[in-house]
């Protein structure tokens, strides 16, 4: 079995994947910031990470994952007031949209789905953990992390932080890398916000402590893997490994792996590697084709890229072979079963396997069924034997125009196939 590779943002490396306990992967996912309607750019990260939980389970790893929604963040605070609504009230609407958004793109529920609002204690007792180390200090009832305590900041985003004056703050939660400051963990509440009234004074958590509080509550204090968008890797990521690390003196997350990474290396991949030609020549040979290198493209750092490119091959491959009546049953058998193995993985195929099969390629979508058009064929075939060819062309006609062409082979048989 193919080693699997994924290229760690922390090191800048593609690496073989080890996990801490043998047999089980712990991992966090950044979920969606319930403000608005996710958008497709969101789903796209939300997609990779349950390509990457079904291709590890489809290795025989137990996941035990992790993925938050975030509930409170500066901008619904900011919309919720303005709505005139508690934060519960005004978030619940996009929460719900986003599971049943999953639902639609059939993405697995993850071992625990939790809220930050839900965490508040949790969040408070590790700003305890970090003040009580000396690592925070406060100004006018927020409360801030202080970067200098912790020498390793940056290294997730590799930004120098060695020019930044001692005491400089930003308070806002998201915020570029040339703002790179002391940020709040814990923040003031202003007039007329909602706040918690909590041990360590009124307010509400910044969005990067919500992160460290649950990854570390549900999956321990080290865990394998951390996923998220490239473009959370900071603040919010870099902040999350500050305040994780500096609170347990211990690594928080042993690979970092974001979106966007896995999209530009796959699309490299598939084009240095060119693995799909082998498993199309492969495929073109009538042999079986091999599940193994399929999965190899995948285990190499996650490469969908190259993998869908194998399955739309494979289906091109196949058409042709049809074209010229070389498709036998037995590489019918092997198509279906590759699909079946790749639907376990990328879950975009929900039909029985003849669907299955039309879906990565037999045509659009739409249009009269398989069992329908079997059936209208049989009848043409009736009318044929009866002589009776005005009906015969009628049937073809009416299946010409919902987008079926009929075709008599040689040897007195019909095949069909869609426009
Ligand atoms: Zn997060």
């Amino acid at each position: 079995m193919t080693e699997i590779q994924l290229h760690n943002t922390l090191t800048g490396r593609t690496e073989p994947f080890t996990p801490l306990k043998p047999g089980e992967v712990r991992m966090y996912t950044c979920g969606p910031t319930v403000y608005d309607y996710a958008h497709i750019g969101n789903f796209r990260t939300f997609v990779f990470q349950d390509v990457l939980r079904r291709f590890l389970q489809l290795r025989g790893y137990r996941v035990n994952q992790a993925m938050n929604l975030t509930d409170v963040d500066d901008r619904i605070i900011a919309n919720a007031a303005a709505a005139g609504k508690s934060i519960r009230d005004y978030t619940e609407k996009f929460a719900q949209a986003f599971f049943e958004d999953c639902r639609a793109l059939s993405i697995e529920t993850p071992e625990h789905r939790i809220r930050a609002t839900d965490h508040i204690e949790d969040m408070v007792a590790l700003i305890e953990r970090l003040r009580a180390n000396s690592l925070t200090y406060e100004s006018d009832g927020s409360i801030y992390f202080r970067i200098s305590k912790f020498p390793s900041y940056g290294k997730l985003s590799k930004i120098d932080v060695s020019g930044i004056q001692a005491g400089a703050r930003v308070d806002v939660d998201r915020y570029e890398k040339e703002s790179a400051r002391d940020f709040a963990v814990w923040k003031a509440p202003k007039p007329g916000e909602h706040f918690w009234e909590t041990r360590i004074g009124r307010g509400r958590p910044g969005w990067h402590i919500e992160c460290s509080a649950m990854a570390m509550k549900y999956l321990g204090e080290t865990i394998d893997i951390h996923t998220g968008g490239i473009d959370l890797a900071f603040p919010h990521h870099e902040n999350e490994i500050a305040q994780s690390e500096a609170a347990t003196g211990k690594q928080f997350v042993k690979y970092w792996l974001h979106a966007e990474h896995l999209l530009v290396e796959g699309e490299k991949m598939s084009k240095s590697l060119g693995n799909f030609f082998t498993l199309r020549d492969i495929f073109a040979k009538g042999h079986k084709p091999s599940a193994v290198r399929f999965e190899a493209g995948l285990a190499d750092d996650l490469n969908t890229a190259q993998a869908l490119a194998a399955a739309f091959d494979l289906v091109r491959e196949a058409n042709i072979a049809m074209d010229k009546s070389e498709f036998r049953k037995a590489d019918a058998a092997s198509v279906k079963a590759f699909l079946g193995k790749f639907d376990r993985i990328f879950a975009v195929l929900q039909d029985d396997d003849d669907e299955k099969l039309r879906a990565l390629g037999y045509g659009g979508s739409g249009g009269p069924s398989n069992a329908e058009i079997d059936a209208l064929v049989a009848q043409r075939n009736e009318a044929r034997t009866r002589r009776d060819f005005a009906a015969a062309d009628r049937i073809r006609r009416e299946l010409a125009d919902r987008g079926i062409i009929i075709e008599d082979t040689k040897d007195g048989g019909v095949r069909w196939k869609r426009k």
